[in-house]
């Protein structure tokens, strides 16, 4: 997000949130939660908030809907759960979480993953025109009008928001977990990099990763697997991996984003190769921080 684009109230708004986050994640960890569990608390505390694309305030689709997509990963059990393209259900991020604890599968996409949904009672539903704001519809609006405009169907730009959270427990274990509602004006089903394991989202024993970006560049660099990759065969160390893969490979081959990686032993890294990305931390001893663009 450009920061010409970000007022100081609209700044101090979206700190707020991050740390509404990082509480509730926190919170959970604190009393010997697990990894998985924060994950979800924190990620939920974003859906729910309308200045992010994902949940409540999720972008709209080129028919005036909303189809979210969310995945999530644990570390050590290198279990994970992931949908796409739901409508009703409040927050994705539960739903991948049920997807990998009561299901034989990783991934459950549409109408599929929605019947799922019935099956499940802790799973919120709401009616489709929940997750709407009138702001997401004016920028549905502006791109259609664009689009039509310039004949240009360049995805640059068209997306952020996505939400993501890396959690490492009192055991050691790591968790990640990815949520949102995609790219504006996406058509023919179109899934992003977020609900797919190792493109928006991956965990290992070592690391944990979660990804926004240009989803398309993800998929293709599969982005959050090769920054664990890096790790575990070459060595390198989180902010080594994590850089390599967001200064270097996604922008060289013409994509844009950033990540938010942590490793085993506490380490973290938030590159990103746009202007700004929102992003907060805390460790165990309570320090914490939010920032927005470059330091
Ligand atoms: N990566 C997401 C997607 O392509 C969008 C985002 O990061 O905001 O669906």
């Amino acid at each position: 997000m450009p920061r010409t684009d970000t007022s100081p109230e609209k700044q101090a708004e979206i700190e707020a949130a991050l740390n509404s986050a990082l509480d509730a994640g926190n919170a959970v960890l604190s009393v010997g939660g697990t990894a998985r569990q924060a994950v979800i608390a924190a990620i939920c505390v974003l859906e729910n908030n309308p200045l992010f694309n994902a949940g409540f305030g999720s972008v709209f689709t080129a028919e005036g809907g909303h189809e979210l997509d969310a995945s999530l990963m644990e570390g050590h059990t290198r279990k994970a759960g992931a949908v796409s393209g739901v409508r009703t259900v409040k927050n994705p991020i539960c739903l991948a979480e049920a997807v990998m604890q009561n299901s034989p599968h990783v991934m459950l996409s549409g109408a599929g993953a929605e019947t799922f949904a019935d099956t499940q009672s802790c799973i919120e539903r709401v009616a489709p025109d929940y997750f709407s704001t009138p702001h997401r519809l004016q920028q549905l609006q502006q791109t259609q009008t664009y689009e039509r405009e310039s004949a240009s169907q360049d995805l640059k730009g068209k997306y952020f928001g996505t939400v993501g959270a890396v959690a490492l427990d009192s055991h050691g274990h790591i968790a990640a977990g990815t949520s949102t509602g995609g790219m504006t004006n996406k058509r023919w089903s179109r899934v992003g990099d977020s609900p797919i394991i190792g493109a928006g989202t991956y965990a290992t024993e070592l690391c944990g990763v979660s990804g926004t970006g240009w989803g398309e560049y993800f998929i293709r660099a599969a982005v959050a697997h090769d920054i664990c990759a890096r790790m575990h065969y070459k060595g390198d160390t989180l902010a080594q991996a994590a850089d390599a893969v967001l200064l270097q490979v996604v922008p060289d081959m013409g994509g844009d984003g950033g990540a938010i990686a942590l490793d085993k032993d506490g380490n973290i890294a938030m590159p990103f190769n746009t202007e700004g990305m929102y992003r907060g931390w805390i460790h165990p001893d309570g320090s914490r921080g939010v920032a927005i663009f470059k330091e």
